[in-house]
């Protein structure tokens, strides 16, 4: 059996009449920038997470950037990010002039520690960006606690989270903005590059939309230097059409992680995201650790099933970051983690089958 990594194509089929039309709709009224699907997709989604303000950028890298800008962090600030995130969660840091701070992750949930932020705030650090890893919220409380207390900000990273929720409320909605990305594979994914901003603050709300097109509250207005960084028109139709199965889509990925749980939990050599029935996990990865991590991974391969690292290499170990002089032992859980996770396949349109073969194949 072949089983991939993700199958955009199966997610296609199944709601191909409403995608082609929205996608000839935008064509006929030539709605590609600017324009009603995209206020509609950011009303639609910011009334998803139920906040007030939802900006539609580019993609999910500058969203980030953007929301920094818009709260003045650059040249001289340092901002605190997990040392095993996706490479945008720092960049966008270093892209405005901050400098970024790593801090380790938790053992158990694989997002940023408490603890570890503690040792780390400054004087320089004006902001934390909690990721809100493989679909598993951050203790984004405790994190809005702390943040509360030593006066700085917390910028959500969902990229990975959309419809993660902690008690009632949804991942982004806690700290001053959240950052999402639709790029194709994640939870609600785009045809193409694809990202936003939610806040409830409203003079944020204007800088940062203005900020994403060209600095302008108004038209030939350039009030700052901004950039273009807009959501389009084809993007925000098919993002709006496919928001409709969200919920269905996060339900499947939860079934998943549970049976993926039940018929591998009694395998000694496998250690299992930590359980969670809150609704605070929507599995855009399920992320497996095993010793033998290489071996189970040319097995699986061998077997026709195509897995993943998600991240190889710890953020302050990567190339670029090198400079900053981290070792292993200021972040030694990421720094053994990467050598132990594999990720599994988890997508909506999976087959039981598909399920049970994979579990099978990890059993010997
Ligand atoms: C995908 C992702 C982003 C942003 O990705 P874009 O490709 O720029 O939309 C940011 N942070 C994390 C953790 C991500 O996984």
């Amino acid at each position: 059996m072949k089983v991939p990594f993700v199958d955009l194509v199966a997610q296609y089929n199944t709601i191909k009449n409403q995608i082609d039309s929205e996608i000839k709709n935008v064509i006929l009224e030539s709605a590609f920038i600017g324009g009603e699907y995209v206020r509609k997709f950011e009303s639609d989604f910011s009334g998803y997470l139920n906040s007030n303000y939802f900006i539609g950028c580019a993609n999910g890298t500058d969203s980030i950037e953007i929301i920094l800008q818009a709260l003045k962090i650059g040249s001289g600030d340092e901002v605190i990010v997990p040392a095993l995130t996706w490479i945008s969660t720092a960049e966008a840091v270093s892209n405005v002039g901050a400098k970024p701070v790593f801090v380790d992750i938790n053992n158990d949930d694989f997002t940023i520690s408490l603890e570890g932020i503690k040792g780390k705030i400054s004087t320089k650090t004006k902001a934390i960006i909690p990721v809100h890893l493989y679909g598993k919220m951050a203790k984004i409380e405790e994190l809005v606690e702390l943040a509360n207390k030593k006066n700085i900000y917390i910028i959500e990273d969902c990229a990975q989270a959309h419809g993660a929720q902690l008690n009632g409320k949804k991942a982004g909605t806690f700290g001053i903005a959240g950052s999402y990305s639709f790029y194709p594979g994640k939870n609600l994914g785009a045809y193409g590059d694809a990202g936003g901003i939610c806040t409830n603050d409203e003079l944020l709300a204007k800088k940062m939309r203005a900020l994403a097109n060209h600095g302008q509250p108004s038209k030939h207005t350039h009030l700052y230097i901004g950039r273009n960084s807009r959501l389009d028109g084809l993007q925000a139709a098919i993002l709006s059409a496919k928001l409709k199965y969200i919920n269905e889509w996060t339900a499947r990925r939860i079934y998943i992680a549970n049976e993926y749980r039940k018929q591998l939990s009694n395998n000694s050599k496998i250690i299992l995201p930590k359980e969670d029935n809150l609704g605070s996990h929507v599995y855009h990865l399920f992320v497996i650790r095993c010793k033998d991590r290489n071996r189970k991974m040319e097995k699986l391969k061998k077997e026709g099933i195509e897995v993943a690292i998600h991240y190889p290499t710890p953020l302050p170990f990567v190339d670029c970051y090198k400079y900053l002089g981290y070792k292993h032992e200021d972040i030694p859980i990421a720094a053994k983690i990467t050598e132990e996770i594999i990720s599994l396949p988890i997508y909506p349109e999976m087959t039981s089958d598909m399920i049970n073969y994979i579990c099978d194949c990890l059993q010997n």
